[in-house]
């Protein structure tokens, strides 16, 4: 998963899109990087290895001050880590730059694609990163076909499977474009600001807040816009396929101060806890306590709470520099980083009964962890409730989930779970209880809960034989 943000003809457009990268730093926080436009000059790119305010320190940013910026958070995704696979990518050929790229989502026709590029075409690519082949399918309409770049991106994205949700910086313009399913969000802006007015785009809109942008709209599936100096944001084209916006967004990626896909994550997340309490028979006490794994499961308890009417308490405390544990690619790495990661309150649980409440299992790493980390600590009794139904399918479209292998509900039943975690019971949501709780339910892709796959894995493979490119 990553994020991806720009900002179009505003004084100082690097470092309004820096602002947005941190604020989706939790999208990504391997390597980041942002390119820059003072048209008619060149696309001027920088990126870097690690943290936004590590890579974008003030003297940096002032080599890249340009009136039109793009920016992206990358997402550590096992194997891949280098900074060739960085975005934004500036795509050269023979005639110089034609133009720079960030994109979120996974293409499923990689593979296919940057073949018939590199094989018929003699393209060379400089990374293995799916943004790459984006930008590279667009020159190549417009280099080779010699279409308009609007034809060409339109061409472009009727070609691809997959989710992205893209930037382009194209001589003094942007494009901003998504898949026609919707997968990915994202988001436009404006900013009315007394010496800077100009458009904005983010993955989510709790960047606008802090650049004082005003939410506008969300780039709709399948739309192009074009923005041109002195003109009004323009669509340039408009396919519309069945939605499939990611519900994992409102379960787990987004920040709760996002809006996303026509909902607001917070709420999403609170009727979740609403949900599982309601199909819940257990019986509290004055010793039980609701408690989130921060900070992902934090309104989903806190709905769960309300809800039931039990004590809600933040008895785990989460030590916020610590990198993604979920990502590592070894499993006593992985076990280490959950240790580091959570510490629990000292003379809180002796006696305590505790519904212990998180977003998801995956592997069953964290959550196993953490509630011998309670049981420990003194707790009578540890329940855990899941926000989310049991991850049974990897995502190829952008999260980074696992082999169906590794994935322990298809591993083991639901009893199997809570003896392996040392749970006293778990209970999980399941697809249909979504139905109630996101206005558009038909608009959202279930396919890591239940194998619905916009694209059929047997056309592509299943995740450990698929190509290889690098995702985001
Ligand atoms: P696991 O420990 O493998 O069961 O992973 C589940 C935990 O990781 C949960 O606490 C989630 O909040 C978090 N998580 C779930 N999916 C992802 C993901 N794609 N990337 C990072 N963390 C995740």
């Amino acid at each position: 998963m990553c994020g991806v943000a720009g900002a179009f003809e505003i004084e100082g457009a690097q470092g309004y899109v820096q602002s947005m990268m941190f604020a989706i730093q939790h999208r990504g926080q391997e390597s980041c990087g942002l390119a820059s436009v003072n048209a008619p000059g060149p696309i001027s790119g920088y990126k870097g290895m690690g943290l936004v305010k590590q890579v974008f320190t003030p003297d940096v940013l002032e080599r890249f001050a340009g009136r039109t910026a793009i920016g992206h958070v990358r997402y550590p995704t096992a194997g891949s880590s280098d900074q060739a696979n960085s975005q934004p990518h500036i795509i050269e050929l023979a005639q110089g730059p034609i133009l720079a790229i960030c994109s979120n989502g996974d293409l499923i026709n990689y593979a296919e694609k940057r073949a018939f590029l590199e094989n018929e075409h003699g393209f060379t690519f400089k990374s293995d990163n799916d943004a790459e082949l984006i930008g590279r399918m667009i020159a190549f309409h417009y280099i080779v076909t010699k279409k308009t770049m609007e034809e060409s991106i339109e061409l472009t994205q009727k070609e691809l499977k997959g989710a992205f949700s893209s930037l382009v910086i194209f001589k003094n313009r942007m494009y901003a474009f998504r898949d026609p399913h919707g997968i990915r969000p994202l988001i436009m802006g404006r900013i009315h600001g007394e010496n800077s007015e100009g458009t904005v785009f983010a993955s989510e809109d709790c960047t606008f807040g802090i650049i004082g942008a005003e939410r506008i709209r969300e780039v709709e599936p399948g739309e192009i816009l074009r923005l041109e100096p002195g003109k009004p944001v323009t669509t340039v084209s408009s396919v519309k396929k069945a939605q499939r916006h990611c519900v994992f967004e409102h379960i787990y990626f987004s920040r709760p101060d996002t809006k996303a896909f026509g909902e607001l994550v917070y709420q999403v997340r609170q009727k979740i806890g609403e949900a599982l309490a309601s199909y819940d028979n257990f019986q509290a006490d004055p010793n039980t306590v609701v408690m989130p794994v921060p900070d992902s499961s934090n309104f989903i308890a806190l709905g769960y709470a309300q809800s039931k009417g039990i004590d809600f308490n933040m008895g785990l405390l989460r030590n916020h520099y610590v990198g993604r544990t979920f990502i590592k690619p070894a499993q006593d790495m992985r076990d280490e980083g959950v240790k580091q990661k959570f510490n629990p309150l000292p003379d809180f649980f002796p006696g305590k009964r505790v519904i212990l409440v998180d977003d998801s299992i995956v592997r069953g790493t964290s959550v196993r962890k953490i509630v011998r980390m309670l049981k420990g600590a003194g707790a009578s009794e540890v329940h855990v409730r899941i926000g989310s139904p049991k991850v049974i399918g990897p995502c190829f479209y952008g999260i980074d989930t696992p082999t169906k292998e590794e994935l322990i509900a298809n591993r083991m039943s639901e009893h199997e779970i809570a003896e392996f975690i040392s749970a006293d019971s778990i209970r999980y949501m399941q697809v249909e209880d979504f139905k109630t709780i996101l206005t558009h339910f038909e608009d959202f892709c279930f396919a890591c809960f239940n194998l619905d796959y916009i694209y059929p894995p047997s056309q592509f493979g299943t995740k450990t034989n698929a190509p290889k490119p690098t995702h985001c």
